[in-house]
């Protein structure tokens, strides 16, 4: 797998249980949600109500899952997770909605992966806590109606446009998680060090957050093979230097690119002169999925003004040029 892959792998995994935050003061950066969030908890919990329905967007690895575990412990409530394309059956949404307690959260990762059919079930559920379910087949079918406890839905997707608007007006907040900055993601780099008995100096934090793509997960990701490298090569310690020469090896440079990112920057300059291309063609080109490219590798390199979308396609940055050692074409100001 890719080391700087954004999805969460088995090791990310089997070390989440003890660095993922759990309070809203040890999440990290994305101050406005931080804030927001704080304010709406607290009315909730004034009021003695469940907390309004919480959409969440943004790229993977920001910290969609964490923020609900967050927003469940500061409310006080219990958290279920689970994801759109688990919930096949109306009957399986049913079962998880009785199962909750009032006030408690239920977190849907990929929700605009939900079946038509799912959806229909959930909005009455959203809106009015009641769940229209049909019983039963042929003549002797029958619906029934049942009263669910006050919850709070989570809904984490990618991107907010996937969403049918029934869906998404059916939350009362939203919120969209941004790229962290270097500063933020050395913090977070510092805390999860911390923690995991790991020997960071500050620079070292400093140049794995910068080759991190605005990503917690990747940070921390790097955070660890990182330190495999210095206990192996440097008695243990991360400072600068072994920092740098880890990310050599793991061919991570240093804008945090690894060898797909600049593959597809090369394929749009070499193969289609610097662009535009449309998406489907670069996809085919790389054997990645156009799901892939729009939501894992293209919003870092958009981001950070390597590539532009337009509407005739993907082109190439005189960034992009100058990054990859070449020289820029003349109209390829972009
Ligand atoms: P997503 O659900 O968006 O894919 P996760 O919530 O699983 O992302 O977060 C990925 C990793 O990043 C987790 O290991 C978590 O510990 C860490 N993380 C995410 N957001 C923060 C934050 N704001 N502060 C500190 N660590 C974070």
């Amino acid at each position: 797998p890719r080391i700087i892959g954004a999805d969460a792998t088995r090791e990310d995994d089997a070390i989440e249980a003890s660095i993922r935050p759990r309070r809203l003061d040890e999440y990290l950066g994305q101050q406005p949600v931080r804030e927001q969030m704080g304010l709406y908890i607290e009315a909730a919990k004034h009021r003695g109500e469940a907390l309004d329905h919480v959409l969440i967007f943004g790229p993977p690895g920001l910290g969609k899952t964490t923020l609900s575990h967050v927003i469940a412990n500061e409310l006080g409530v219990s958290l279920r997770v689970t994801s759109g394309p688990v919930i096949e059956k109306a009957g399986d949404l049913a079962a998880l909605l009785t199962n909750l307690q009032p006030h408690d959260v239920l977190f849907i990762d990929e929700i605009h992966r939900l079946s038509p059919v799912v959806e229909e079930v959930l909005y009455p559920a959203m809106e009015d806590f009641q769940l229209d379910i049909m019983i039963g087949e042929g003549p002797a079918a029958r619906s029934i109606k049942i009263d669910l406890p006050p919850f709070t839905l989570i809904g984490a997707t990618t991107r907010a446009g996937l969403l049918t608007a029934p869906l998404r007006d059916r939350f009362g907040i939203v919120q969209r998680l941004e790229f962290y900055s270097a500063e933020e993601l050395a913090r977070i780099v510092r805390r999860a060090a911390r923690i995991l008995g790991v020997d960071c100096a500050e620079e070292g934090a400093v140049e794995i957050a910068r080759r991190s793509r605005g990503t917690p997960r990747i940070a921390n990701r790097l955070l660890r093979r990182v330190r495999d490298y210095a206990q192996v090569r440097a008695g243990g310690r991360i400072d600068h230097g072994v920092a740098d020469a880890a990310m050599k090896m793991l061919k991570v440079d240093p804008e945090g690119f690894d060898e797909l990112d600049r593959r597809l920057l090369n394929l749009i300059i070499e193969n289609f002169d610097g662009g535009p291309v449309g998406v489907d063609s670069l996809a085919a080109a790389l054997s990645e999925e156009r799901g892939t490219l729009e939501d894992v590798i293209e919003p870092y390199l958009i981001q950070q003004g390597f590539l532009v979308r337009t509407a005739r396609g993907r082109m190439a940055t005189v960034k992009a040029w100058r990054h990859l050692g070449l020289q820029p074409r003349r109209d390829s100001g972009a």
